[in-house]
Formats: C-alpha cells, structure tokens, sequence
C-alpha cells in the first residue's frame, strides 16, 4: 500500500471500445475506448478508513474529513513551499493510509492559520495537529528536542531551562528603575508580561530594555512579575502538551490573582493569544495587548529624535496578525520614526509568511531540517533582502534569533533584525539618552 502521499494509479478501466445506450431511445452509439473512463466509476481502493476516524476521535481533529480537495490552501501553506504539505495534501496523505500519528508531518505544521483564512471548508489545523499531537506526546512519541522543552517547562516554568530567580536579571542593566510587584506589590496599570525569550535571551534580553526605558519615557504605569512569572504555555500547548499548558495556566493564574493590575501588555504574541483566547475558557478573563498596541497610540507624544536613515521591511507575527487581527500598530511605529523608509514583502499582512516558530517549531529546527527543503526562517530572510531592506524589524520575541541565524546561512549578514522597541528607544537617542530622559522625572506621555 502507498503511504507518505504517493499517488496510487488509478486502475485502467479502458476497453478498445464501448456501446452507449440512450435510456429515451434505445439508440447505441459506440465510442473509442478513451472515453470510457468517463463511464467508469474510478474508485479508491486498497485503502482503509481508519485514519480519519483516528483523527476525528480526538475533540479538535473532525475537521480534516471536511477537505473537500480544492486546494487553495497549498500555495499558502508555508511548509509547503519547504516540502510537501498544506492541508489538501495531508488529508490525501491520511485518505491514502499515512498514520498522521507516527508521521513526521505531525511536527512540521507550524499553527500560522494562513491556509485556514483561505479554507472554505473551514479545515482548521490550529485545532487538529494540537489534537494529534496530544495523542502522540501521550503515547511518548515526540521529537527528542520538544521533550526536552516540554520537561523544561514543567520543571522550570521556562522553555530554556533557566532558573527563575533569574527572569528579571535583565532589568538590572535597563537604565531605568523597573518595578518588580513581588517587592513592591501595590496597584499598577500595566502588569507587562515579559515571557521567556526577553527575559533570558541576550537579543531579548536587550529587547526588554528597551521597552523598560521607552515605556518609562512614555509615563506608563507598570510592573512586572519577576521571579513570580513563568511562561504562559501557548507554544507547548499547540505542540501537543495541553496538561503541561493547563497546570502552568494553573500556576499564572494563581499569581495573577494576588495582584491589582488593570491590563496586561506582552511582547509575545504567543502570550497574547494564550491570555485572550485560551485562559478565557477557563474561566481566566484579562485586558491583554501586545507591546505595539500599547505604544502606538502614545507614539506621536515619545521624543523621536534621532533619525534613522535606513529602508526597513516589517515581518508579521503570525499569532499578533492572522491570529489576533493586528497588522497596524507595529506599521504606525514604524512609520513614526523619522528617516526610516517602510517597505513592504511581498508577502505580508494577512497572507504573511510564518518564521517557522509557532506551534512548538521554535524547538523543532533540527528535526524539521530532515524532511524539509530548507527553513521557514531563511526563506522569509531571502524573501526580505530581495525589498532591498537594510533592516528587518519584528515584533516577536521568537523571532530575532531566528532571523539572525537565517540572515548569517543564507549569506545576507548585511540585514540587520531588530525589533521594533530597539528601534524606537534608538530614535529616542538610545540608552544612555533615554535613561536620563526617564531619569529627569518628567515624562512625555500620561
Ligand atoms: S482549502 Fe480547505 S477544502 Fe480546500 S483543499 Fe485545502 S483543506 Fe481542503
Ligand atoms: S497552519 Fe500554516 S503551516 Fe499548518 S498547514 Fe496551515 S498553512 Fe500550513
């Protein structure tokens, strides 16, 4: 039996001819026999049903039987222009006897709903790949470096394994005071969720500086959790480990509970999501938005007074865009800051092209290297030195070392990633200035 999607040929029913018979008349005609398939049912066969109803016994993963083969989402799908992939292949995959269980196309989706927006049978694979994987990660078969996140996310609340009394050791060398609520627990207006990227990564460590300076030029009200926090789990979830997601919402949750805070802002789309779309159906309801929703409307007030003059090209976060509908509040920031010229990708804003990091590939590069063409990541580096960019900003923290990476194999180092907070807090006059500024007490923005 073929399995990993190759076509069976469809048994040749050709006679050297055939009587058409009118069922009005009786007349006959006789045909040649290349028109005879068109009187032949063509079947499928020496296949089994099974892997559909595998799929659909998991909440979640009804929808793959749904696919009524049109194809719109193949050109959209991101992976299947590193491989083959999108939706309509992996029901033929299914249809046609692949375990999508034992398969490594389990992995390979990355959650970005770009085939989903498309879809007009409503195939959703945000919702069937969790559902699959869940089964998987339960039976223990899951990629060697996704376990390793999952165990490390259990055991230390964060995706890279570092000690929590550590998360805010990046607000030393801010410049400006942060306020952590654990020393300091009184009512805030903005609780700013940090997430595991800008709390221990160095490029985002540098990220979450910035915005300590530019927030605090701003007159924002805020505060962090500190040592308290701990990943909010959305990536680890789409991955397939909804019991990890649900004990660490379990934990957020409690925090949360003990402080007055009257929003929360996050760098990380993948937080967002988790805070506006999964923790409400369990009861957890907040004002949630991203970095750039908060600053946006405050841009025209911030001192930007440096100019920056360089071509820039905007990369759209998946689950800030396609997922939570905002593709204006990172464009206005960057439009806002004098001298920078905003080009567009060709592929952007809804029909933007994914990183590879949503849905647990942020951890999976290494396995997903062995069964596609080349990364999600280089593809959309290549895609953004071809606008002629200098620069290439984000607004994800996943996505600064992917695309720095991503700039160095494919040989475009002279593009530079930055997010869009270290490019305000530069036009600002960078660290020093910005920290004097916040320092001089007498904010901007109220
Ligand atoms: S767009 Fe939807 S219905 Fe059409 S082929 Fe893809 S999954 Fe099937
Ligand atoms: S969600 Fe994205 S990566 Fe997954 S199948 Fe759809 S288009 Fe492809």
């Amino acid at each position: 039996m073929p399995v990993g999607g190759r076509k069976q040929e469809p048994a040749a029913f050709e006679k050297e001819e055939a009587v058409v018979r009118s069922t009005i008349s009786g007349r006959e005609w006789e045909l040649p026999g290349m028109w005879n398939r068109m009187f032949e049912p063509r079947v499928l066969s020496g296949y089994t049903s099974g892997g559909f109803a595998k799929i659909s016994a998991q909440p979640g993963g009804e929808s793959l039987e749904w696919c009524y083969g049109c194809g719109k989402c193949v050109p959209v799908c991101p992976v299947d222009m590193v491989g083959e992939y999108g939706p309509r292949k992996i029901h033929r995959k299914v249809q046609t006897g692949m375990d999508l269980f034992s398969s490594p196309d389990l992995w390979l989706c990355t959650t970005c709903a770009n085939c989903l927006r498309v879809c007009p049978k409503q195939v959703n694979m945000i919702d069937i790949m969790p559902a699959a994987r869940e089964v998987a990660v339960a039976d223990g078969n899951v990629p060697n470096e996704l376990q390793d996140v999952f165990e490390k996310s259990f055991r230390y609340g964060n995706a890279l394994g570092e000690n929590a009394r550590r998360r805010h050791a990046w607000a030393k060398d801010a410049g400006v005071p942060v306020r952590v609520l654990a020393n300091d627990p009184g009512p805030v207006d903005v609780l700013f969720y940090v997430e595991d990227y800008w709390s221990y990564h160095p490029r985002g460590k540098q990220a979450a500086q910035a915005f300590a300076r530019v927030a605090t030029v701003a007159g924002v009200d805020w505060a962090i959790l500190g040592p308290e926090e701990k990943t909010l789990g959305d990536s680890q979830r789409l991955a397939g480990e909804k019991g990890l997601f649900e004990a660490l919402m379990d934990d957020v949750t409690a925090t949360l509970d003990r402080y007055e805070f009257a929003r929360i802002v996050t760098p990380d789309p993948h937080g967002l999501n988790a805070l506006r779309k999964e923790y409400p159906k369990r009861g957890h309801t907040y004002d949630v938005s991203h970095y750039t929703q908060l600053l946006a409307p405050l841009v025209d007030r911030l001192p930007l007074v440096n100019r920056i003059e360089k071509k820039v090209t905007f990369h759209d976060p998946c689950y800030l865009g396609r997922h939570n509908g905002e593709y204006e509040a990172p464009r206005r920031l960057l439009e806002a800051i004098p001298g920078l010229e905003l080009v567009e990708m060709l592929r952007c804003r809804e029909n933007g092209y994914c990183c590879g990091g949503g849905g647990g590939g942020m951890w999976l590069d290494g396995f997903t290297a062995n069964h596609t063409s080349e990364r999600l990541s280089e593809r959309r580096v290549r895609e953004a030195a071809e606008t002629g960019a200098d620069i290439l900003a984000v607004c994800c923290p996943y996505e600064v070392s992917r695309f720095e990476d991503a700039a160095k194999s494919t040989g475009n180092e002279h593009l530079k990633v930055l997010d869009i907070i270290e490019l305000l807090d530069e036009a600002m006059g960078g660290k020093d200035a910005v920290a004097s500024l916040a320092a001089s007490g007498e904010p901007v923005a109220r």
